[in-house]
């Protein structure tokens, strides 16, 4: 007051207060000098403005940048943090460790019973777990059904130990699901931190261990830390692959190749499959083998098989006489987002849906059956064709190929290699012809590499037959 009194000059600031009712606020004070008759300074007048709403709705919104809705748990970017201050502190000689947790079997809960109660299981794991850790550790949401944890002043046989409690605290839990009660497992990646990485490659750590625990099955901990020089390496270079990958799908660096589909009564070309390949920065070709799998591991798979796909329905638009088979990823089979966007692409081509087979490996068909049946109808209703390829390398039972509304067969190049060699591989080869022909399916021979093994294909009433023997996979669709 004497300041503003002295010096004639407004002043205000902030200041915690208690209100009349004894409830504290915050509130913002101006003082203004007032002047006397003679102009000679006389009074201050205080304004207290309460705003203690606003400071709050303010901490609310930053919190919330940092926080899950859901769960009320710190978010990604908070954990990221979390990381990075552990990463300091492991510099300064306080270890810890990065636990990314992912509860097994959780999309089944999810698209069994609902987003709501996948919601509730959510809220209930992150109750257990929090109750398990004290505060000076870090619980965050990763995102989907998966949890971190930054484990502070631990070393690797501590963050073994309150890893196993955390799984068995979730796997004794019964999650209530309305009807029933039912456990959930709970696989973990654990990266120690000691100051070795950065706090972007302790994450990439801890992925690449939940992954490997996953791998190994449900309920799994997999333990890595940065001396594991092969696997940092391993790291790396799957980071340059996934990169190297988006690019491509980035910028167009992608090509279909195409390989002839034979009729074997005739010798004719008739179809072709269309394969994709992924082009490098010089032009250089990188066959799918490379970057395939990654690609599925990293969820970029769909992204490939779209682009395939569009480019396949171009070619197809040009070509209105052709048929070509295409790929779809076992790991896109998962995803019904990806089936709307294949249905919507075929239903915006100029075709006639018919030009076009789809191809799922039996493999893959198997893993969930019921889903790879929904693909094939939801496309055989618009009028695609669909085929099962690799057959014979997974669990080959006909009684599956009755239920599934394929057209074609393909039998897998590793029977039909040996298949005059080969007393076995010549039953399966008969077999699989007797069955299909039953069953109204057209059978093509993969890997056909010789005359005489077209031969004796055709001879056992082999349909349609693709190798080497006629054209490797190129760039023109060879036409009889
Ligand atoms: P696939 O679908 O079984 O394709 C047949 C593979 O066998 C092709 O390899 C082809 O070049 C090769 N092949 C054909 N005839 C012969 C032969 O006579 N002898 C031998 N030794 N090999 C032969 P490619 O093009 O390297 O493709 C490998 C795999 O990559 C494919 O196996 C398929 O699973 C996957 N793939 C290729 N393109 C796509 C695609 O657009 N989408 C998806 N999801 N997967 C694709
Ligand atoms: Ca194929
Ligand atoms: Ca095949």
């Amino acid at each position: 007051v004497r300041h503003v009194l002295t010096e004639r000059a407004a002043w205000q600031g902030e200041r915690d207060i208690v209100g009349a009712d004894g409830v504290p606020c915050v509130a913002v004070q101006t003082l203004t000098p007032v002047s006397g008759e003679a102009g000679e300074p006389a009074r201050v007048v205080c304004v207290l403005q309460d705003v203690t709403e606003r400071r709050r709705q303010d901490e609310k919104l930053r919190r919330m940048a940092r926080l899950d809705l859901l769960t009320n748990l710190p978010n990604r970017a908070a954990l990221e943090e979390s990381v990075d201050r552990a990463v300091r502190a492991a510099r300064e000689g306080e270890p810890s460790a990065l636990l990314l947790l992912d509860l097994d079997h959780f999309n089944v809960v999810n698209e069994a019973l609902g987003h709501a109660v996948g919601d509730r299981v959510l809220v209930a794991v992150a109750s257990l777990l929090s109750e398990c850790l004290d505060d000076r550790h870090v619980l965050a949401r990763w995102g989907g059904d998966e949890f971190a944890v930054v484990l502070r002043g631990v070393a690797a046989d501590e963050a073994v130990r309150v890893t196993e409690e955390l799984q068995a605290r979730v796997s004794d839990y019964r999650f209530d699901l309305g009807f029933e009660a039912v456990a959930l497992g709970l696989s973990a990646g654990v990266a120690l931190v000691d100051g070795a990485l950065e706090g972007r490659e302790v994450l990439a750590l801890a992925d690449t261990a939940l992954y490997e625990a996953k791998e190994r099955g449900s309920g799994r901990v997999v333990v890595l830390d940065s001396s594991d020089d092969a696997r940092r390496s391993e790291i790396a270079r799957t980071g340059q692959w996934v990169r190297r990958i988006r690019d491509a799908l980035r910028h167009d660096r992608l090509a279909v190749h195409y390989q002839p589909v034979v009729d074997l009564a005739r010798g004719v070309p008739v179809h072709a499959e269309a394969l994709v390949r992924m082009l490098n920065e010089r032009g250089g070709l990188i066959p799918p083998g490379e970057f395939v799998p990654l690609a599925e591991r990293h969820g970029l798979m769909t992204a490939v098989d779209r682009w395939v796909l569009d480019h396949v329905v171009q070619h197809l638009e040009r070509h209105p006489s052709r048929r070509l088979f295409v790929n779809l990823s076992g790991t896109g089979l998962e995803d019904d987002g990806h089936l709307g966007a294949v249905e919507e692409r075929v239903r915006r081509a100029l075709i006639r849906p018919s030009q076009l087979v789809f191809e799922v490996t039996e493999t893959a068909a198997l893993r969930d059956f019921q889903r790879a049946r929904r693909w094939m109808e939801r496309l055989s209703d618009l009028g695609c064709g669909f085929a099962l390829d690799d057959f014979g390398t997974g669990f080959c039972t006909f009684s599956y190929l009755r239920r599934l509304p394929v057209d074609y067969v393909k039998i897998d190049r590793s029977f039909v290699s040996s298949v005059r060699r080969d007393r076995g591989d010549e039953a399966m080869v008969r077999a699989i012809v007797a069955v299909a022909r039953a069953m109204d399916k057209r059978v093509i021979a993969e890997g056909v590499e010789d005359a005489e093994t077209a031969e004796a294909l055709t001879a056992m009433g082999v349909d349609l037959g693709q190798g080497f023997l006629w054209g490797r996979p190129g760039q023109a669709f060879v036409e009889a």
